[in-house]
């Protein structure tokens, strides 16, 4: 556990009844010529000789288009774990929880994870007689839309938390003003989604102070949006006071930020993913905090390539050469342990199926590209990981969407599980790699997992979280 970790009681999402997220969040669609056609490869500034490859990387990207403000602002927030009954009883508490779960075609919840996840901030709300108002975004909806109403999500909001949930057709107005007013204590009122209304994203002023007028205090439980200044994450907290952390928020913070920044060492970071430029940031906080950090997936070729390797029609930015050299001796400067795959599992196309095989590093032939790490690697990282107390990871191995090229990505989310069985704290820093501990089927055994993708890789970064800055500083503690 982090040192840090808070409410232990309150931390624990409720199990999952029926979800499986991960393989269809893991799938790949095939990419349209039409795309390809629009896309040019020199727009997405690698050097991926392969049209599928070069699709599929161009898609992960786009979805870190996050912008965060930069601050040394304290992190240490006051949490809802604060608040008694005598501070909730008979209050309205707008709560902006993060329930954009997946619907299928027939409006079907196929992963309740982020429901699961909001339950114990609304219970012990609820247990300590607030009544709730309950906000989030699904989608990204443009105006009112049905498809991305959170009527679908009553049901199972309410079979978790044993009460009726109420379901508001708008979000702000006369009628919400009426259910608000008719609300008992420890029930809960779910308003129509935010992004109903624009005037959410860009975090209207006057859309703020309506939305805060339905309410006391205000909780913001809702991680994966906290990196961005929303109506309902920020603007927000401007008319409520208090405005606190919920428990999903805070354990998020306590891993992140805590058990990150004063880890217990050895220190490991794992990092991985499609490319180097949106792992950047991630790496260079990282390199200033662990004693050992494992690189893997599509970035490592823009390093074997800055090192003189060849390495065939893999992942290159060839823009970002010079920048993986200073990583690497940055690396060294620090004493830091890098370790880079010593050996790869090659692909003739960007394919699940694909011919490929295992080679060393060093021996990437014309015509083939690097698509996982391979068992020497493996071996190698086992062992690094092995020594350690903390270990973080952030990003696939290698195509780990492809049962061939998941060999990789499949042996760190187990040999992390085994970890956690022996007392090292692991967290999963959003994103692929969580979609990957799930697939393995060891989610449940890590020390966390992150619900956040954007969010948690901008924490990783540095980065402070507006929606989290913009809550009441925790309660200093006497020692
Ligand atoms: P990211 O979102 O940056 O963490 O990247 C995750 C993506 O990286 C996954 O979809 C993987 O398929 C992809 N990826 C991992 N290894 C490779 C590789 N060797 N070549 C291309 N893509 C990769």
């Amino acid at each position: 556990m982090a040192s840090t970790a808070a409410s232990p009681a309150f931390c624990g999402i409720p199990k999952a009844s029926t979800a499986t997220s991960a393989t269809a969040r893991a799938s790949l669609s095939a990419p349209t010529t039409r795309f390809l056609v629009k896309t040019p490869l020199r727009r997405l500034g690698f050097a991926a000789a392969e049209p599928l490859l070069a699709h599929h990387v161009a898609t992960k990207v786009r979805s870190f288009g996050g912008k965060a403000v930069r601050g040394v602002a304290s992190m240490a927030k006051k949490s809802v774990g604060e608040l008694t009954a005598a501070d909730l009883k008979g209050k309205k508490v707008f709560v902006r929880a993060d329930l954009n779960v997946p619907l299928d075609d027939n409006q079907n919840i196929t992963d309740d994870t982020r429901i699961r996840a909001a339950i114990p901030t609304i219970k012990h709300l609820i247990n300590n007689g607030a009544k709730v108002i309950l906000s989030s975004h699904l989608g990204r909806p443009k105006g009112f839309t049905p498809k991305y109403s959170l009527g679908p999500l009553v049901p199972r909001l309410s079979e978790l938390l044993g009460i009726q949930v109420v379901k508001a057709d708008d979000v702000i107005g006369p009628e919400v003003e009426k259910l608000v007013a008719g609300l008992d204590e420890g029930s809960v009122l779910l308003l129509e989604n935010v992004r109903f209304y624009k005037e959410e994203e860009k975090n209207d002023p006057e859309f703020a102070k309506k939305l805060a007028s339905l309410a006391d205090l205000f909780v913001n439980d809702a991680f994966g949006t906290a990196h961005r200044a929303h109506a309902s994450t920020e603007g927000v907290t401007k008319f409520l006071k208090p405005s606190v952390a919920g428990f999903l928020l805070q354990k998020e913070l306590d891993y992140l930020v805590g058990a990150v920044s004063s880890p217990k060492r050895p220190f490991a970071a794992i990092v991985g993913g499609s490319k180097v430029s949106s792992k950047i940031g991630v790496i260079e906080s990282l390199l200033e905090k662990c004693d050992i950090l494992l690189l893997g997936g599509g970035m490592i070729f823009t390093f074997y390539k800055a090192q003189g390797l060849s390495v065939g029609s893999s992942l290159v930015e060839e823009d970002k050469l010079d920048l993986a050299t200073t990583l690497l001796e940055k690396a060294k400067a620090k004493g830091v342990d890098l370790l880079l795959p010593t050996d790869v599992v090659i692909a003739d196309k960007f394919a699940p199926d694909a011919n490929s095989k295992i080679v060393p590093a060093s021996a990437i032939p014309d015509g083939w590209m690097g698509l996982d790490i391979g068992p020497d690697s493996v071996k190698t990282f086992n062992a690094a990981l092995e020594t350690t107390k903390t270990v973080i990871w952030n990003g696939p191995m290698g195509v780990f969407e492809f049962d061939k090229f998941a060999f990789g990505t499949d042996s760190i989310a187990k040999k992390l599980a085994d970890l956690s069985g022996k007392g090292v704290t692991t967290i999963i820093g959003g994103g692929d790699s969580v979609a990957a501990v799930e697939k393995v089927g060891v989610a449940s055994v890590m020390s966390h997992i992150s619900t956040g993708g954007g969010a948690s890789l901008e924490l990783l970064e540095g980065k402070a979280l507006p929606g989290v800055l913009a809550l009441d500083e925790a309660t200093p503690v006497a020692v």
